[in-house]
């Protein structure tokens, strides 16, 4: 396994493997590596040639009073875990090989990034957006690798890739759970062990609501307020708990007509959780869309 530590030699390793053809895969990550990172790892492995993961802290992402200082750093553990699962390349770049001095840059998707996290979590997907195209400009891979865990990053990704005209495909890949349904996530060991028992409630409550609006997907008002009420009761403070269409992320609040999905962010503690998860729909209900599923990449 290769490690790359500038752009330059990035470039030197993916211009070799390009002479050769074959696919370049591609997995952002920002460390701190759990099963959920290896999921994307191991699509791109199933997928392509050669696989490049990712390790970088952006800070360009990260509201001034969030925790870029306290983000779990583990580059030798995630180095191994990476070797293990066959990828061919790490690209660690310092901040200052991605920002250098004068950086002046910012890339911004509209609309997509109004609601959601986007709406508390201010600048993040500006943040998100520029690192991931500086990502994808530098690697030039034919596919790059998103959890469905990071829905809303997933579609504006998408959105962005074909925005700029990069010739890369964007693949989601299915949220990776502990047994108790909580979705893994690189600040779960922010929680103390009280928090961890609470925390798995957010994955149940959410399937709760999605099996209650697959069965009358007119009842959206009556299962959100019911989802909040027991979100609460939980102990977990909502931050959002929404639905919204799977594809354009439109909000829907009285009756599900398309492929949908329910999304929440909640805050346990010091600990900020996010989730989401499909709501099935009659075949009658879902017009000509079909959900996109996992490893089922598009533009
Ligand atoms: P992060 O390191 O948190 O920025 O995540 C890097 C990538 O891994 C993103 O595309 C995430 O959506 C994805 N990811 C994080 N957690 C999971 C999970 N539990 N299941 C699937 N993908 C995940």
């Amino acid at each position: 396994m290769e490690i790359a530590r500038t752009v330059a030699d990035l470039r030197m390793h993916v211009a070799g493997w390009r002479k050769g053809g074959g696919e370049i895969g591609l997995a952002p990550t920002m460390g701190a590596l759990h099963r959920g990172h290896m999921a994307l790892v191991t699509a791109a492995r199933a997928e392509c040639d050669r696989v490049v993961a990712s390790i970088f802290v952006n800070p360009k992402q990260f509201a001034p009073t969030e925790d870029l200082g306290s983000y779990p750093r583990r580059e030798a553990a995630d180095l191994e875990m990476l070797r293990s699962a066959g990828t061919d390349l790490v690209f660690i770049p310092a901040v200052g090989e991605m920002y250098p001095t004068g950086f002046a840059t910012l890339i911004r998707v509209s609309g997509l990034t109004d609601g959601l996290c986007g709406a508390h979590r201010v600048g993040h997907f500006d943040g998100v957006a520029t690192v991931v195209a500086k990502l994808l400009i530098q690697a030039q891979p034919d596919a790059a690798y998103f959890g469905e865990k990071d829905y809303q990053q997933l579609i504006v990704v998408r959105r962005l890739a074909r925005d700029l005209d990069l010739p890369v495909r964007i693949v989601g890949v299915e949220t990776v759970r502990d047994e108790d349904g909580l979705a893994l996530s690189s600040r779960n060991i922010y929680l103390s062990a009280k928090e961890r028992r609470i925390a798995p409630s957010l994955a149940r409550i959410l399937q709760s609501i999605a099996g209650a609006l697959a069965r009358q997907p007119a009842a959206v008002a009556r299962e959100l307020a019911r989802g909040t009420a027991l979100l609460e009761r939980a102990g977990l403070k909502v931050e959002y708990l929404e639905v919204r269409d799977a594809e354009t992320l439109a909000p829907v609040s009285a009756e599900i007509t398309a492929p949908s999905r329910v999304f929440a962010a909640a805050q346990l503690g010091r600990t900020r959780l996010i989730d989401n998860m499909p709501i099935s729909i009659p075949r009658s209900a879902g017009g000509e869309r079909s959900e996109p599923t996992h490893g089922v990449g598009s533009g």
